[in-house]
């Protein structure tokens, strides 16, 4: 340090005292003073923490509602974010990277406060069963909803069960159904290439959680306005949810989850928050990750060993029922997204087979089984016919299951007519 700077220090410690009225350090002037000094400099604190708090807490509103809302290309909700130059920062895309990252990293570390009060023990049994209801709520939203229902068309659905998925499907937060189909429509045209939004070939890390807080590749950016989204602006209930995605998701996935247990069985309010509300929020998150990153890469590949998803047990128990990823990129319109029906492990055919026992869903999909085995035999890896119950109607591999892979379901104009009349429709309405 420079003597000059040295000097400076000094004088601008001689201010403080002039300033203050006290010294800083070993004091010589009475307790009144001291007691005067100390207030004063705990009402300055506060005054600064308070201006902290309004400085981020308004960054904050800023960026959680940017989250919500999403993408730029199709923000037009009345309730789209305030302006991004309150950030000043220039580059949109930068800055929503950024948005994102900050977004990731506050929900993670609220969610790990909320890890650390289950397993110190301060969290009641009701709020621990009340999270896990909702959390297996949304993934159904999800896995039923979006996935299943509005991707790829494996089934239809009456007006009050679309409503319900759609409330589902906003307790994940996972962006709307509108955006989540295109992006999952592009992943089904193009997987594992640049134009997926998740490429698994890209690694682990990527696949996962990376592509949510980087730059979309160029490919993806060239394809994105090519996906066929006119069935999703013909439904006005994924349209209402679009519109109003921001404020449902902060009431239904953080609101209500804090203040249901509080309010009935006097849950703390922040135990609340963080554990039935963030915790919950991103473990079902990171599940809907595992189909893009697990089950892209490890498990086995019983109907196409030429794609990289694969049959992956665990990933399927913790999304309802979407981790049998290998069958489900050979058969996409399938309203089973497996072969087998094991509702333990696909809790979401069991919601919308039970749906449709009241006739709310309808139209569902699925693959004869011969047809199944006759794929199997012709591009698997070999493995089916050790894990299938069902004996080979095999022999015949000649006559071509077509199925071709890149197309994202039922609704896709690629799909072959072979395709449409080898499927079985139960629960047909015409
Ligand atoms: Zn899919
Ligand atoms: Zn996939």
């Amino acid at each position: 340090m420079s003597p000059n700077a040295t000097d400076s220090s000094a004088i601008l410690r001689e201010e403080r005292k002039i300033t203050n009225g006290c010294a800083n350090g070993w004091s010589t002037v009475s307790d009144s003073t001291d007691k005067r000094c100390w207030k004063g400099q705990a009402v300055t604190k506060i005054n600064g923490i308070v201006d902290l708090v309004k400085h981020y807490g308004l960054r904050f509103y800023i960026v959680f509602w940017h989250e919500l809302s999403m993408n730029p290309r199709v923000r037009s909700s009345p309730y789209s974010p305030p302006p991004a130059d309150e950030l000043v920062l220039s580059d949109d895309d930068v800055f929503s990277t950024r948005r994102r990252r900050l977004f990731f990293l506050s929900i993670h570390s609220l969610a790990l406060a909320g890890l650390y009060m289950c397993v110190t023990g301060q969290v009641k049994l009701y709020t621990l069963l009340f999270a896990t209801v909702v959390g297996t709520m949304s993934s159904i939203g999800v896995t039923a909803g979006a996935h299943r229902l509005w991707s790829h068309h494996a089934y239809k659905a009456t007006l009050p069960l679309r409503v319900i998925l759609a409330l589902f499907q906003t307790v994940g937060v996972q962006y709307s159904i509108y955006n989540w189909v295109r992006d999952h429509r592009l992943h089904h045209k193009y997987t594992d290439t640049d134009a997926d939004p998740h490429n698994s070939n890209r690694g682990f890390f990527y696949s996962h959680i990376g592509w949510a807080l980087m730059m979309p590749h160029p490919a993806f950016e060239s394809k994105v306005n090519t996906v066929d989204m006119s069935d999703m602006e013909a439904d006005w209930v994924v349209m209402w949810q679009y519109r109003l995605y921001a404020p449902l998701a902060f009431v239904l996935s953080y609101v209500l989850p804090t203040v249901v247990p509080w309010w009935l069985w006097g849950e703390d309010l922040l135990v609340a928050h963080l554990v039935s509300a963030q915790l919950r929020q991103v473990l079902t998150l990171h599940s809907t990750f595992l189909i893009n990153s697990a089950a892209h890469m490890w498990g086995i590949k019983p109907y196409d060993k030429n794609i990289n998803p694969t049959e992956n047990l665990l990933v399927s128990f913790a999304t309802c029922g979407d981790g049998w990823h290998n069958y489900h990129h050979t058969f996409p319109w399938d309203y089973k997204n497996a072969e087998l029906l094991d509702y333990k492990l696909n809790l979401s055919t069991l919601f919308i087979d039970l749906f449709s026992l009241i006739g709310w869903a309808y139209d569902l999909k699925t693959v004869p089984t011969d047809l199944v085995t006759k794929r199997a035999l012709r591009t698997g890896d070999g493995t089916r016919q050790r894990t299938a119950v069902v004996a080979d109607a095999a022999a015949d591999t000649e006559q071509e299951t077509t199925t071709a892979t890149h197309v994202y379901g039922w609704s896709d104009k690629e799909l072959p007519d072979e395709d449409r009349q080898i499927a079985q429709i139960y629960k047909k309405c015409d």
